[in-house]
C-alpha cells in the first residue's frame, strides 16, 4: 500500500516503461512463441490511448493494463494474444477507440476479446436487477465465446482488488462484495484457486479490517514455530531427494486468512485449532512424462522412511485425476510434538494445474484433442442456461451463481439408492430432490443416524434420512436453508400459495363485514426481488420526518439507545452491538444496519454500495432482544432444563418461548434479552451442553 508520489514527466515515462520490459522479459522467459513486435505494437497504442489520463491514485493510466498484462502473463501464463488484449482492454471503454480501430491494427481476435472484455467492465452487477443479470449473461456469453475474455476479467479484477486501498470506502465495500459474490466462486469454478484465495483475502481485508489484522497478527506470532516444526519435519528428506538428484523446492503451506476466518465463524473452531494443521508440499521438475508418477512414488518412501504415515489418509490421484483435473499424491505423517503433517507431492505440471486449473492448458496445450473435461461440461450447462433463460432476471442470476460453486457430491437413502446432489446441499434439499411432497413436510434430517436440523450441508457419502410430518407447512426461513435452484423454488411457490389462500380468506371476511374494500395485491415477486425494488424498507419507515443528511466522509457511530437509537434495523437480520455491521443511508438520510453477512447487505452493498457509510459502534448502555433457536431430541423434562440453565444458571430474562416436538425431534424459539453478541455465544454454549440438545444458535 504505497501513496503514488508526483515525478517529472520523464522519470514517469522511464517508470511506465520499464514496467512494460518486465511484462516483456516475463513473456521471453516463457515457454511461448516469440511475437514481441505485436505486444510492442498493442502497448504502444495503449499508451497513446490513455495519455493524460491518471488513475484515482494518481498514477498514469497506462500502469493499470500494463499490470494486468502482467498477471496475465506471470500469473496466467497466458500467450501474446491474451496480453495484448489485456494491454488494451480499457481502450474501447475509456476512450475514443473503437472495436474497429484494433480489429485494423490487430485483427479480429484481439478486437473480439477487447470487445467481450468491454461489454462486461462497468460492474456485472449494474444498478437495477435486470441490467445484472443482462451484464452477467453476457460475461457468460463472451466467456463461452473465447475463455481468455475471462481469463483476462480475472486478471483485471485481482489488479484492482490489489489497489483496492485508492478507492472511496464505499466503492472499496462495493468491488469487494461483488468479488466475494460472483468473481471468487468463477475462480473458483475456472480451478484458478491461487488467483480464488487472493481474491478472498483481499475483499476479507476490506471488509473486516480488525478481524483480518488479527488473524494477520496471530499468523505472525506462530511462524516462527511453524517453520522450525516444518523445517525439522522435512531436514531427512531433503537429504534424500538430495542424493537421488532431484531438483525440487518443499513450500511450507499456510492457511489464507479469509479460510481461517470462515472456518472459525462457520465451525466455532477456536484460532489455535485452525493453525495448528500443518501442511507441506514438494514439487519437482520434471522433464519425462512417462517418469512423473514413478518420482511421486519415490518421493513417497522418502517420508515413509523416516516417520510414521498414516494408514487411512493416502491419496492417490496420480493415476485418476480428481474431476477438474488435480493430479498428486497426498500422505499424511507424523511430524515433531506430535503432530500430523499433510504432504502432497506434485511435479511442476501436476502443481501448475493444482494452482492455474483451466488455465493451464494453454502452456501445456498439445494439440491432441483432450477428452471433455469437468469445466468443458459446465459450460455446456451454462450454454443450455443462456438459451433458456428463466423469466426471472433475480431467478436466473442465482441459479447461474449456484451453478458455478456447484461440484457435485453422492448420497444415500436408508435403502441404500444413491442421489447426485449439487456440492453445499442441505437436508432441506435432499427432502425436495427425493419428492415435493417430502420436502414441504420436511422436519428435519437423519444424517448417519444422527439427527440434524433442516440447514445441515450434506457431504458425500452420507446416509441420509428425512423425516416429515404431515402439520409441517414451509417457512419464510426455509429459503435461507436450501442450496438448490429447485427447492428454492418449490418453497416460493409454497409460500405464494399460501399468501393467495390467506388473502382470499381475509377478503372474504371483509366481504362479510361489508367493510372496507380489496386489499392490495400481495407481493407475488421473489424475495430478492422485492428487496432490489425498495431496498432501503425498514421497519419504522413513515413514522419519523427526514434527517439532516448523513455525512459519509465520517465514521458514523451508532448510539443504541433502546427507545431512540440513531439507527435503524431490518427484519432480515435484526444487529445488535458487538455484530458487524454495514449502514447503508436510506432515501430520507437514516442510516440502515445489516450484519456484514445478511443476504440482502450482500445485495445492498455491490448495487447500491454509494449509499455506504463507515459505522462504529458507541456505547451500550441498553439490553437488546434475540432469536435463539434449539434442536435436539425430544425427552421427558428437556424444556425445563433449557429454561432452568437460562433463568437460573445465567439469571437471564426469557421473553419468548416457544417449542414444537415431532418424533424424537424437538425444536424450539428463544427470545432473549441481552447485552451484547458475546452474552448470545455464552448462552449458545451452555446449552448446548445440555444433554440431547444438537444445536443452537443466534438466528436475529
Ligand atoms: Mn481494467
Amino acid at each position: 500500500m504505497t501513496e503514488y508520489l508526483p515525478q517529472s514527466p520523464q522519470d514517469e515515462d522511464r517508470m511506465v516503461d520499464s514496467a512494460f520490459r518486465e511484462v516483456l522479459q516475463a513473456y521471453l522467459a516463457s515457454n511461448h512463441r516469440k511475437k514481441v513486435e505485436i505486444i510492442e505494437r498493442a502497448y504502444r497504442f495503449a499508451k497513446e490511448a490513455h495519455k493524460g489520463v491518471r488513475r484515482r491514485s494518481g498514477e498514469p493510466y497506462i500502469l493499470h493494463p500494463i499490470a494486468v498484462a502482467k498477471i496475465v502473463i506471470s500469473e496466467l501464463g497466458l500467450g501474446s494474444t491474451s496480453i495484448c488484449a489485456a494491454l488494451l482492454h480499457d481502450v474501447v471503454e475509456d476512450t475514443e477507440y473503437t472495436r474497429e480501430d484494433i480489429e485494423a491494427v490487430f485483427g479480429a481476435k484481439i478486437a473480439d476479446i477487447v470487445e467481450g472484455l468491454t461489454k462486461i467492465s462497468g460492474g456485472i452487477l449494474g444498478a437495477q436487477s435486470s441490467v445484472q443479470a443482462e451484464n452477467f449473461r453476457k460475461l457468460l456469453l463472451s466467456m463461452s465465446a473465447d475463455i481468455r475474455v475471462i481469463l483476462i476479467k480475472m486478471a483485471d479484477r485481482l489488479h484492482n482488488m490489489r489497489t483496492l486501498w485508492s478507492m472511496r470506502p464505499e466503492k472499496q465495500y462495493k468491488i469487494a462484495g461483488e468479488t466475494l459474490y460472483v468473481y471468487a466462486p468463477l475462480a473458483h469454478r475456472l480451478g484458478l484457486f491461487k488467483i480464488k484465495m487472493e481474491l478472498e483475502d483481499l475483499a476479507f481485508k476490506y471488509e473486516h479490517p480488525q478481524k483480518y489484522a488479527w488473524i494477520m497478527e496471530r499468523l505472525k506470532e506462530t511462524s516462527d514455530k511453524r517453520e522450525k516444526i516444518v523445517e525439522e519435519f522435512v531436514r531427512p528428506v531433503r537429504e534424500k531427494l538430495d542424493a537421488a538428484g532431484f531438483k525440487y523446492e518443499i513450500k511450507a503451506r499456510v492457511k489464507s486468512a479469509y479460510s481461517i476466518f470462515n472456518k472459525m465463524e462457520t465451525k466455532k473452531v477456536p484460532f489455535e485449532e485452525i493453525y495448528d494443521l500443518y501442511a507441506v508440499r514438494v514439487i519437482f521438475e520434471n522433464d519425462d512424462d512417462a517418469m512423473e508418477k514413478i518420482k511421486c512414488w519415490q518421493i513417497y518412501t522418502f517420508f515413509t522412511d523416516g516417520h510414521v504415515v498414516h494408514p487411512d489418509r493416502l491419496r492417490d490421484w496420480t493415476s485418476i485425476p480428481k474431476a477438474n483435473g488435480y493430479r498428486a499424491l497426498h500422505l499424511t505423517a507424523m511430524g515433531p510434538e506430535g503432530k500430523w503433517i499433510e504432504v502432497q507431492i506434485r511435479s511442476r505440471k501436476m502443481d501448475d494445474i493444482a494452482e492455474l486449473g483451466y488455465a493451464a492448458h494453454w502452456k501445456y496445450k498439445t494439440g491432441v484433442h483432450e477428452e471433455e473435461t469437468e469445466l468443458d461440461s459446465w459450460m455446456n450447462t451454462i450454454k443450455d442456461i443462456l438459451a433458456n433463460p428463466e423469466p426471472n432476471a433475480i431467478d436466473f442470476l442465482e441459479t447461474i451463481k449456484l451453478n458455478l460453486l456447484s461440484s457435485e457430491i453422492y448420497v444415500f437413502t436408508p435403502k441404500g439408492d444413491l442421489m447426485t446432489l449439487p456440492a453445499g446441499s442441505t437436508v432441506l434439499d435432499l427432502a425436495f430432490a427425493i419428492h415435493s411432497e417430502v420436502g414441504l413436510h420436511c422436519m428435519a434430517g437423519k444424517i448417519n443416524h444422527k439427527l440434524v436440523p433442516l440447514a445441515h450441508v450434506l457431504e458425500s457419502g452420507d446416509q441420509a434420512e428425512i423425516i416429515t410430518s404431515a402439520s409441517q407447512t414451509p417457512k419464510q426461513e426455509w429459503l435461507q436453508a436450501c442450496h438448490t435452484a429447485r427447492a428454492q423454488n418449490k418453497i416460493r411457490g409454497a409460500l405464494r400459495k399460501a399468501m393467495r389462500q390467506q388473502q382470499a380468506e381475509g377478503q372474504a371476511e371483509n366481504a362479510a363485514k361489508a367493510a372496507s374494500p380489496a386489499a392490495e395485491p400481495a407481493p407475488k415477486r421473489s424475495l430478492m426481488q422485492k428487496l432490489l425494488r425498495n431496498p432501503f424498507s425498514s421497519k419504522r419507515r413513515n413514522e419519523e420526518p427526514t434527517r439532516e443528511p448523513v455525512d459519509r466522509s465520517k465514521v458514523f457511530i451508532l448510539h443504541p439507545d433502546a427507545r431512540h437509537p440513531n439507527y435503524r434495523t431490518d427484519s432480515c437480520c435484526s444487529p445488535i452491538p458487538g455484530d458487524d455491521v454495514l449502514g447503508f443511508v436510506d432515501d430520507d438520510e437514516n442510516v440502515v444496519l445489516h450484519k456484514v453477512h445478511c443476504d440482502k447487505a450482500m445485495m445492498l452493498k455491490t448495487t447500491f454500495g454509494s449509499r455506504l457509510v463507515a459505522t462504529a459502534w458507541g456505547e451500550t448502555p441498553e439490553k437488546f432482544l434475540v432469536s435463539i433457536s434449539i434442536d435436539g431430541l425430544d425427552r421427558q423434562g428437556i424444556l425445563e432444563e433449557i429454561t432452568n440453565t437460562i433463568s437460573q444458571k445465567l439469571g437471564m430474562n426469557i421473553r419468548g418461548l416457544s417449542i414444537e416436538a415431532q418424533d424424537e425431534v424437538f425444536h424450539c424459539d428463544l427470545t432473549l434479552q441481552v447485552d451484547s453478541a458475546e452474552t448470545v455465544e455464552t448462552v449458545c454454549d451452555a446449552l448446548k451442553k445440555i444433554k440431547d440438545v444438537k444445536f443452537a444458535q443466534r438466528t436475529s
